[in-house]
């Protein structure tokens, strides 16, 4: 295989030790209802091309806030820096390799289908 340079991030995990964030962040989102912090979640994603990550970075916030899954939308943005342009590298035994653009960082991801 000789893969060694790869650095196996798993996503969920990260997300996990990154799961203190500052309260006032949130605040603003407070006034939203869940279905509405959703309907934001999915307007956000449905269109991700001139998003920043500090964008990113929010909706993220909201997110977790509300405590809704992003699911499969978190394979769309770098979990590090939250660069929303991913290279996929391969897919290969059904496990798809994606690249950052913005910080390099590979990550593995499980392909269904
Ligand atoms: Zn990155």
């Amino acid at each position: 295989m000789g893969s060694g340079v790869t650095k196996l991030l798993w996503p969920s995990q990260k997300s996990r030790e990154r799961g203190v964030f500052k309260v006032y962040d949130s605040l603003i989102f407070m006034k939203l209802n869940k279905n509405q912090a959703q309907e934001k979640i999915e307007e956000f994603f449905s269109n991700l091309e001139n998003k920043t990550p500090e964008q990113v970075r929010k909706i993220k916030k909201l997110a977790m806030t509300y405590n809704i899954k992003l699911k499969n939308k978190r394979k769309l943005f770098c979990q590090e820096c939250y660069f929303t342009k991913l290279k996929t590298l391969g897919i290969k035994n059904k496990v798809k390799r994606v690249r950052c653009l913005n910080c390099s960082r590979i990550y593995r991801w499980k392909a269904k289908d």
